[in-house]
Order: structure tokens, then sequence, then C-alpha cells
């Protein structure tokens, strides 16, 4: 099929160099440099963005201070309605916004699609939150009934610092931004340098839809130049971070500067478990979704699948076919399901990975290489290695690409041994007909999310996070407000 064409305002905003965006005004870095951005199916430059620093960081933390000390107090129902008016215009401009994501990370069209759909659900939900903000009234214990008004409030927690990666570049800005600006808090956003656009575009749409100057502020830039002066800032009360866990131990070491608050959704290594009466006909399908949906660049990809030895070679047979019936294209082509990796590092990787599994003994079943075709793009076949007693680094370090290991299992206490031997604990899959034993193993996972018969169920009515080094806190879900309000407790001797 043949690649979409790009649309008129798309070419318009690449051939754009794209500036910073700090208190309401567009504007060149301080330094005045700038960095290219790459497609990574072309290997092409598609478009000059600003190359921030310090200097613009305190800058936009002035802004956003700025903003809070009246934002905080704007009415709950004002807030709610500027969060509905961009979810409508990322609505509106959804065929826009998935050509910017798919030109600058890779993704097929068909999941830029659902980021922008999901993106607008939710901002929804969370603008929902804004007039949902609540305390409680509490009786104090040591005095009579009617002689204290004892009661809680939830104050923003102030100007936040979003530092986010390249999987998911809209998401991950919207599963911070929007709990931040229901609850009142002000925000500094720092997208990944790999695909700083879709941020870009997002702030255009902030000021259409009327948020104040100063709410939200955008500096684009690296990890060193900008997220590290972020993380590290005196005048920022909140860091959150999404992307590798050793990058989140840095953010975590750099915001004990002015102790601000801290809430890091960092990597897995999951494992996915089939029973031996898992239903094949949804469970492989399932699990090779698992594995390869975003080129495998997803925190909670099922990267280690655990199949019960009585079922190993349908399976494997299975998983195969599912595998070489993926359609490896550029994004823009509408039948692509798989693009390229994001990046010539990130390619490199995971090469190094599938190099260093083979070395170590591994079965390689299928995939591996380059696709035949492709001489230009990120692009490698989705890949399957079997490593039945779990000895190749593959089966323990996350990859962040299209490659699953395979592993097979008899008893059920080693197995949950085996799942739980892991530094992470973000996700997990169980495969079953039998829901008692599913719900048993569900208790005892060492993970954030379990999905059972289903795999990245992900819903903003549910908190997400990890377990051990995955991460710290949850987001979405009602549990995410208090990662951005404080608890102050109020009380009064009515005498
Ligand atoms: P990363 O280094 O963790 O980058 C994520 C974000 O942190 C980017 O915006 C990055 O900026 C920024 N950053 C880097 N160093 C920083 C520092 N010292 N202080 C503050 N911010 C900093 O991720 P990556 O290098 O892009 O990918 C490497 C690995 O991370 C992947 O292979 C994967 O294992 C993991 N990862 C996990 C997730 C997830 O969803 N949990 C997402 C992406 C990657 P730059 O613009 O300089 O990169
Ligand atoms: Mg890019």
């Amino acid at each position: 099929m043949a690649i979409n064409e790009i649309f008129p305002e798309v070419h318009r905003f690449l051939a754009k160099p794209q500036q910073l965006f700090i208190g309401g005004q567009w504007t060149d870095s301080v330094s005045k440099q700038t960095f290219d951005v790459e497609n990574p199916a072309t290997q092409e430059v598609i478009a000059q963005v600003a190359k921030g620093g310090a200097a613009d960081v305190d800058l936009a933390v002035d802004a956003a201070n700025q903003a809070f000390k009246t934002w905080r107090y704007e009415i709950p129902a004002t807030r709610a309605k500027l969060l509905y008016q961009l979810a409508d215009l990322v609505e509106k401009h959804t065929e826009e916004l998935a050509q910017i994501l798919t030109l600058d990370n890779g993704k097929p069209l068909l999941y830029s699609r659902h980021e922008c759909g999901g993106a607008a659900h939710i901002l929804r939900y969370f603008a929902g939150f804004a007039t949902k903000v609540e305390g409680r009234q509490v009786p104090v214990s040591g005095a009579p009934q009617g002689t204290f008004l004892n009661y809680t409030l939830r104050d923003p927690v102030g100007v936040c610092g979003f530092i986010v990666p390249w999987n998911f570049p809209l998401t991950m800005c919207i599963w911070k931004l929007a709990p931040a600006m229901a609850v009142g808090c002000t925000a500094i956003l720092k997208p990944a340098e790999q695909t700083p656009l879709i941020a870009v575009r997002l702030m255009q749409l902030f000021q259409e839809a009327g948020f104040p100057a100063g709410v939200v502020n955008l500096v684009t830039g690296t990890g060193r130049d900008v997220g590290e002066p972020l993380s590290a800032h005196m005048q920022v009360n909140k860091v959150a971070f999404t992307g590798s866990t050793a990058v989140g131990k840095a953010i975590a070491q750099q915001a004990t500067s002015n102790m601000k608050r801290v809430t890091l959704e960092l990597g897995g290594k999951s494992p996915n478990i089939f029973l031996p009466d898992a239903d094949l006909s949804k469970a492989i399908p399932g699990a090779a979704q698992a594995i390869f949906y975003n080129q495998g660049q997803v925190c909670t990809a099922g990267s280690r699948l655990y199949v019960h030895e009585k079922v190993l070679d349908e399976v494997l047979d299975g998983l195969c076919k599912q595998a070489q019936g993926m359609k490896i294209a550029n994004g823009l082509d509408e039948s692509s399901t798989m693009g390229p990796l994001v990046s010539e590092r990130q390619y490199a990787t995971v090469n190094r990975y599938i190099q260093q599994a083979l070395a170590e003994g591994a079965e390689l079943l299928t995939g591996g290489q380059r696709p035949t075709g492709f001489d230009q793009g990120y692009f490698l076949e989705p890949t399957i290695f079997l490593d039945r007693e779990e000895k190749a680094c593959i089966a323990k370090e996350e990859i962040f690409g299209p490659v699953l290991t395979v592993m097979s299992w008899s008893d059920t206490d080693e197995l949950i041994e085996r799942a739980n031997n892991s530094i992470y604990g973000l996700a997990a899959g169980i495969w079953t007909q039998d829901l008692s034993q599913a719900h048993q193993i569900a208790a005892k996972l060492e993970a954030g999310s379990v999905w059972v018969n289903c795999y990245n169920v992900v819903d903003p009515v549910s908190p997400f996070g990890g377990y051990k080094q995955s991460g710290w806190g949850r987001e979405m879900s009602h549990d995410v407000i208090e990662a951005y309000t404080e608890t102050k407790n109020v009380c009064v001797n009515l005498y």
C-alpha cells in the first residue's frame, strides 16, 4: 500500500524551526542553538527544534511559579472546562497529530491514532477530577463531639517538572500534564530529544484551548542540558519521570536538592504466563501483541513468556506465525503493523542483545535480522528466542525492542518464584480458563498491573506503576491525585 501523503499543515509545521514555550511566549533558547529531529523510518532530518539549557529552565520555572500564584486559585470548573477544550482540540486534530507522531517516532499510523484518542480520553477523565479534589472532616478523638472542627484540604503541590521518554511521546505528556492541570499545579515539560515534535504541537493546542500564560511551559533539549537542571531546581516542587531505571535513579538523587516530590515510572521485564488450559486461540495473538506492539518499546512489554511445557510446541509454532505475519513498513503506510525502532542507538542496543543471546546459546526461532528490502530506517524483524533454562541475559534484562524470550515451566510454585525473580515489578500477564487459579497467582505476583486473559489494558481508571526498581508511586486513576497534592490538616477550636 502507498505511503500516505503528508498534510500541508504538517509540512508547514516541520518547515518552521520550533521554539521553546515559556510564559505563554514562543522563544529561541538563550544559546540560540537548535538540534535536528530525525524520522527513524527514513533517517532523514525532518525538523529543527530549540536546544534548551539551564538558563531556559530557570526562565520556565520563573514563569511557572508566577502562573501558579493565580492558577492554584482558579475556579475548579474553569480548569475542568479548559481540559475538556484541550481534549476536543486533540480529537479534532487527530489525523494531523498522528502524522507528526509517526514521522517523529516511527510507529504505525494506526497506533498513533490510538495514542491521540487515548490522550483525549485521559484529558476528559482528569477534567472530571478538577471539581472532585476533596478533603475529609475527621472528628478529633480526644475531645467531646462538637468542640472542634477538624478537616483536611488538598493543596496543589506547585511547580512540576515532567521528563518523558520517546516511546509514547504524546501519552506520556498527557499522563502527567492532565492530573497536574486538574488540581492546579503548573508545569515545565521536557520531552525526549528523539521525539520532541508532538510536545511542541501540544503546547500550541494548550494555547488555543485558552490555558493562561505560564501554566504549562516547554523546554526541549537533552537530559543533561534540561532534565538535570529541571530535576535539581530549587523552585520546582515535584518531578515526574518516565524512562530508564538508570536515569530514574539519577533523577531521584538530583531531586533531593530541595526534597521535591518524586514519582518514577521505570523499566520492566514483565512475565507473561501461559497455564496449560489457556485458550491458545486468544493467548498466542495476545502474547505476540504484548511483546511486539510499538516495536517492543513499551515499559510493560510481556518480554518473558512462561509457557507450560505441555503446550510449548504448539505455542512456539503459533507465535512464530504471528511474528512472521506482521507487516513491517514505514508507519505512514496504512497497512503497517510494525514500524522502525526509534533511533540508531536503540537499534544498536537491541541488536547487541540479539548477538549476545546467540553467543549465550539461546535458540533463535524467528527474526533477528533487518527485514529484506529495507536499506534505510531502523527496522528489525520481530524476534523470538527459546531459552528453556533461563540462562541468557535476554531473560533478565530489559531490551526495549521486539525480542521475546520464551521459557517453559511445569511446577506452579517454582513458576511464581521465577516470575518474581527480577529487579523489576511493573506488569504481568496470565492466560488460563481457570479463573480461580488466575486470582491465586495474581495475588502472588510482584507487579503493579496484572492482566488476566488480556494484556496492556491501560485505562485512566486503573492505577499504573511498578514494584521494586520499576519505580515510585502510581500514575492515572484517583491514586495520582495524591502525587500532585499536599494534604493539609486544619483544626479549629469551636470555643
Ligand atoms: P532515558 O535515558 O531514561 O530517557 C528518558 C528521558 O530522561 C529523556 O527525556 C531523557 O533526555 C531524560 N534524561 C536523560 N538523562 C537525564 C538526567 N540525568 N536527568 C534528567 N533527565 C534525563 O531513556 P533512553 O535513553 O531514551 O532509553 C534507554 C532505555 O530506557 C531504553 O532502552 C529502555 O530500557 C528505557 N526506557 C524506558 C521507558 C519506559 O517507559 N519506562 C521509556 C523509554 C526508555 P534525552 O532527551 O537526553 O534522552
Ligand atoms: Mg525522531
